[in-house]
């Protein structure tokens, strides 16, 4: 067995029934991700636009491909139709331009909603109140080719483990207000958070979806 099939084994014995595992292989080479897919994981989760067509290319069909990392809207046209997932949908004029190219091209984009609760100012995303006032208002009622599945967020970059679970805890919250606001919402179960650092404690705050690079792939050479 290859250091990578070992390193996704150990990691999906320690996930409990119903959370499900992103291997995020930004960075790394096509065969690092060809190794995990023998290994028998599919979904796959990259940050760059190129770098992810190039990997749709020379991977197996079957291959679940999320996009996780800041999006420019002018690279937009390369995702729609081509991803399974965009986790990371940080402003309403991304998600209105998302909606208007999946129903042009006839459609549906599964999306995530990316809540900034980290302390660092640098992380994108909606803050919780602003979201769940979006929700009250009913904003998702006029999309028409988009289905939001829930939220992705990112906790603080901190040893403080009271600190991170913290931030899970109102990513998870923010979920709760959410479905308080909208009890109609449908598919609304997805809350992807934790990475190779922190997904235990993600986990124990409610995470259905982890993110996790480093803890299979090894470090990433930038
Ligand atoms: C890179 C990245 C990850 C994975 O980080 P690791 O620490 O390598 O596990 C998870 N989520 C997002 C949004 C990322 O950009």
């Amino acid at each position: 067995m290859s250091s990578i099939s070992n390193r996704l084994s150990r990691i999906k014995s320690t996930l409990p029934p119903g959370v499900e595992l992103v291997a995020v292989s930004k960075f790394h080479p096509v065969e690092a991700l060809r190794e995990a897919y023998d290994a028998g994981q599919r979904i796959f989760g990259e940050s760059r636009v190129p770098e992810l067509l190039e990997k749709i290319q020379a991977m197996p069909p079957d291959t679940c491909w999320h996009f996780i990392g800041h999006l420019q809207t002018n690279k937009l046209k390369h995702l729609v139709g081509n991803v399974a997932l965009i986790e990371s949908v940080d402003s309403l004029r991304l998600l209105e331009m998302i909606d208007d190219l999946s129903e042009r091209r006839g459609v549906v984009t599964r999306v995530l909603m990316q809540l900034h609760v980290a302390a660092e100012q640098t992380k994108f995303g909606f803050l919780p109140d602003e979201l769940v006032g979006w929700f009250t208002s009913r904003g998702f009622e006029s999309l028409k080719a988009t289905h939001i599945c829930g939220l992705m967020g990112m906790a603080t970059n901190t040893d403080d483990s009271e600190r991170v679970a913290s931030d899970f805890r109102l990513i998870a919250e923010t979920r709760r207000r959410i479905l308080a606001v909208a009890p109609d919402l449908r598919g609304f179960d997805t809350l992807s958070m934790g990475m190779s650092d922190d997904y235990p404690l993600a986990v124990e705050a409610g995470s259905t979806l982890v993110r996790v690079g480093t803890a299979i792939f090894g470090a990433r050479e930038y």
